[in-house]
């Protein structure tokens, strides 16, 4: 007999609806997933990685639920951006959003954004496209001119809803366009005639390419079926994108088929203005992953509800930006990797086998699960492993009044969960030793340490240790406290850091 694997049902605030509603599958336990991914023609920056990481953590979430999750992330690898940037820098367009493509996917990784189940590209699904486009020609949504294809938005009288817009209010915020060839100024291209130069596929029109917007509906409805679970994507996309796409594929497959559910996430603000290359503030993902490490941008964006607006601290000092927002990530998540570390050191491979721990242990994989349930609350699960981080280290400095298995199994517990948990959201997924030796080879380097000296003096200290100079020994730990450098006194010897402004 089949059995179906229990799932922790979920609510989630759905953008069409405009309230956060209780989710309901398709298919039981399953969630098909569709996110508008990046146009490939540039570096990715710190825009990309934040909506990126958005929809992941929601990815994580429900597969931490108990949901068997099938997640589509597009890559749009032809388009107007993308030929205007080849042309001028003289690259071949094709083969500059591959190169584009596959660092953005490199630099997704660093913010332990998992590959997409499946990622189309709209190369590849030109057929599809084109299939779409004479199915909305054939029943009278779309009209083709000269080459050019356009739906007829006045064709499709729920236009405007995801937005909250009527097409009369668009008919008068449309510009008078020269183009007479469009039977009216809303119309949106589905298929664009080829120009001289550029790249183009054969079609029932003659040479040409895809619209923006047609190819997310040719990829949902290929790789998630007509009518599929989430469709999620940055706010800025609602309109046009948004809207059109639902105008295609309905006009398509008719009323009540295409997304169920829509999700949008929230802004990165820096001292209230919007992110634009105009204000300096576009950062590339390059750039804060050397500055503070990817898992840092990552902490700081679980660390706020994926809808609400953020406000991104960054202040540029002496030409060189100083993240301050995600330094702070970084101190946080240099005390949960510190205190991982410190469980495994005391647990060791003894994991003091199965039975009883402190009640305070067994709450955070509950608690975190019903914080993910309530429309992907992380700021929450965050707070609960904060209680779990703190809890793990008062046992590990005092076990006083606690049997000794207890101890140790409620620690091992602790560090389990903590991974767990922290995997549901993206953190936490490095080896503790890994993580503190890259931030600390940052910080030596940010803080401009002379490691060589740090050593020499740390050699002095064991020796006059063990010439029971103590006095000497705690000079020393001044000397090097004054260099800005912590000891750390562990059971495999002494170990150093870099010591946190606050
Ligand atoms: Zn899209």
């Amino acid at each position: 007999m089949l059995q179906t694997k229990a799932v922790t049902p979920f609510r989630l605030y759905d953008s069409m609806r405009r309230a956060k509603c209780a989710f309901e599958p398709l298919v039981p336990g399953k969630v098909g997933m569709y996110v508008c991914g990046p146009t490939t023609y540039a570096p990715a920056h710190i825009g990309h990685a934040y909506s990126a990481i958005a929809f992941d953590t929601v990815r994580r979430s429900l597969t931490f639920l108990g949901w068997d999750v099938t997640y589509v992330r597009n890559v749009t690898d032809i388009d107007d951006k993308i030929i205007k940037r080849a042309h001028e820098t003289n690259q071949d367009p094709l083969a500059m959003s591959a190169h584009f493509a596959a660092e953005y996917n490199r630099d997704m990784a660093r913010f332990n954004v998992m590959t997409p189940s499946i990622e189309p590209k709209v190369t590849t699904h030109i057929r599809e496209v084109i299939a779409i486009v004479e199915r909305l020609i054939a029943n009278g949504h779309a009209y083709a001119v000269d080459g050019d294809v356009y739906y007829e938005v006045r064709k499709f009288p729920p236009y405007g809803k995801l937005s909250g817009q009527t097409i009369d209010e668009l008919e008068d915020g449309a510009r008078v366009e020269v183009d007479t060839r469009k039977k009216d100024p809303i119309d949106f291209a589905l298929w664009k005639r080829a120009k001289p130069g550029e790249p183009s596929w054969d079609s029932p029109w003659g040479k040409g390419r895809p619209g923006w917007h047609i190819e997310c509906s040719a990829m949902t409805v290929t790789h998630l079926g007509a009518t599929f679970d989430i469709h999620a994507g940055g706010k800025d996309l609602i309109f046009p994108h948004h809207e059109n796409e639902i105008a295609q594929s309905q006009g398509a497959d008719g009323e009540g088929t295409f997304a169920r559910y829509w999700l949008h996430n929230g802004f990165l603000n820096f001292a209230g203005e919007k992110m634009s290359k105009s204000l300096g503030n576009v950062f590339n993902c390059d750039q804060i992953a050397e500055a503070v490490g990817g898992e840092a941008l990552r902490f700081f964006c679980v660390s706020h509800h994926y809808r609400s607006p953020v406000d991104f601290d960054v202040q540029v000092i002496d030409g060189a930006p100083r993240f301050f927002s995600l330094e702070a990530a970084d101190r946080s998540l240099s005390g949960f990797y510190t205190t991982l570390q410190r469980i495994d050191q005391f647990v060791g491979d003894n994991t003091a086998g199965e039975g009883a721990v402190l009640p305070e242990a067994e709450k955070l994989v509950p608690d975190a699960k019903q914080a993910l349930a309530e429309d992907f609350n992380a700021p929450e699960v965050v707070a609960a492993m904060h209680a779990a981080g703190k809890l793990a280290n008062k046992l590990l400095d005092e076990g006083k009044g606690i049997d000794k298995q207890v101890r140790r199994r409620t620690l091992a517990r602790l560090g389990k969960d903590l991974r767990a948990v922290g995997g549901a959201i993206g953190v936490l997924t490095q080896d503790p030793a890994t993580y503190l030796r890259e931030r600390r080879e940052r910080l030596v380097k940010a803080k401009q340490i002379d490691v060589a000296a740090v050593e020499h003096k740390l050699g002095e200290r064991k020796a006059a240790r063990a010439e029971k100079n103590f006095t000497r020994a705690d000079e020393i730990r001044r000397e090097l406290a004054a260099m800005g450098v912590e000891l750390l006194d562990t059971p495999a010897g002494t170990d150093w850091r870099i010591a946190d402004a606050d």
